[in-house]
């Protein structure tokens, strides 16, 4: 191993040395994968809305095979009803067939985002249509919901989400506000007890070293999202794994349409099996747990992506496709490509 691999090795998703060793970013995309070399990964929390046709391809390269894309908000605030049911439409409707046509099996959580709950007047009528889309195929749980401000109105809709979700029997995906944090984790997972909400079918996101004890404590499922260059650093994932184990613990990429690494789950578990974590405990972290908690909601299927899906580019979703004039479609069948 040269000096550079081993330095790129103490991180892999973190390019904080020289601009050479930044020039070089596609030496380290292919160095790294091969600490990963077979196995799979499933996101469950990604924007793809917000993401290109090249992360898609970057994603099942490097073995994200599903992912959940929970609805959020668009980085400013809608103006009516009709955005968040085009938006809900597309979760369920064209997002999903675009992932398809790069063989990641999508899936989604459906709910009011904190920070739109402070829009009382919009935030009603959301309520109204949410369970028209709830009930929706690959919708895998509510989310994600909760707080942001932490103020009246947001507790208001999160306690009304609860009870849907409650209602529906699919799991609650929670977002924890970035400012106060513990304090927001805490009123959220006070809340979910306080509604009777099972902790198994509650999935507490963003996590941190601060939040992550409260949360496993109290039967709650911790996810944790790895920004690059802030936050919840991927060094730092590793030490919570060796500290609190492989057990109710999922990380995810959160990637949007903000500065994030949608490849944040694999270079996680690279860095992880570097660092010597075992593989069951990586599998559990990166693929297993964020499976088996969302899958109460009866929607998930691993046989859909256990094996490489069928890509067919041919295929059209109310007579749209992803290619654009002239290009050729992609087709494979049995790993066979006959296009
Ligand atoms: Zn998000």
């Amino acid at each position: 191993m040269c000096q550079k691999h081993s330095e790129i090795a103490q991180n892999p998703s973190h390019f904080e040395g020289s601009t050479d060793e930044l020039k070089t970013s596609n030496e380290i995309q292919s160095y790294y994968t091969e600490y990963i070399k077979g196995m799979k990964f499933f996101d469950p929390h990604i924007h793809m809305t917000s993401r290109t046709t090249d992360d898609y391809t970057a994603l099942i390269d490097a073995g994200v095979v599903a992912i959940i894309e929970p609805a959020f908000w668009l980085g400013q605030p809608r103006t009516g009803l009709s955005s968040f049911k085009d938006y809900f439409s597309s979760l369920v409707g064209w997002e999903r067939f675009r992932s398809s046509q790069f063989g990641i099996k999508h899936y989604c959580t459906i709910g009011l985002n904190s920070r739109e709950a402070n829009n009382e007047a919009l935030a009603e009528e959301v309520m109204e249509i949410l369970p028209v889309f709830i009930y929706k195929e690959g919708v895998v749980g509510v989310g994600e919901i909760g707080f942001d401000d932490q103020t009246p109105a947001e507790e208001k809709y999160y306690r009304l989400q609860l009870e849907l979700a409650k209602e529906a029997n699919i799991p609650v995906q929670v977002h924890t506000p970035h400012r106060d944090k513990k304090k927001g984790t805490e009123l959220s997972i006070s809340i979910a007890l306080e509604h009777a909400l099972d902790p198994g079918m509650v999935i507490i996101d963003h996590n941190n070293e601060e939040t992550v004890e409260g949360v496993l404590e109290k039967g709650f499922w911790a996810a944790f999202t790895i920004y690059p260059f802030t936050k919840m650093g991927n060094e730092r994932m590793v030490e919570i794994v060796k500290k609190y184990g492989s057990e109710r613990i999922m990380v995810n990429s959160a990637a949007d349409w903000g500065i994030s690494d949608p490849l944040a789950v694999p270079k996680t578990a690279a860095l992880m099996k570097i660092k010597g974590i075992s593989d069951e405990d990586i599998r559990l972290v990166t693929y297993q747990n964020a499976i088996t908690a969302f899958a109460q909601s009866g929607q998930i299927n691993v046989a859909d992506f256990e094996t490489p899906m069928i890509i067919d580019q041919s295929l059209k979703f109310n007579g749209n496709t992803v290619l654009r004039g002239g290009q050729i479609p992609r087709i494979e069948k049995d790993s066979i490509i006959i296009s």
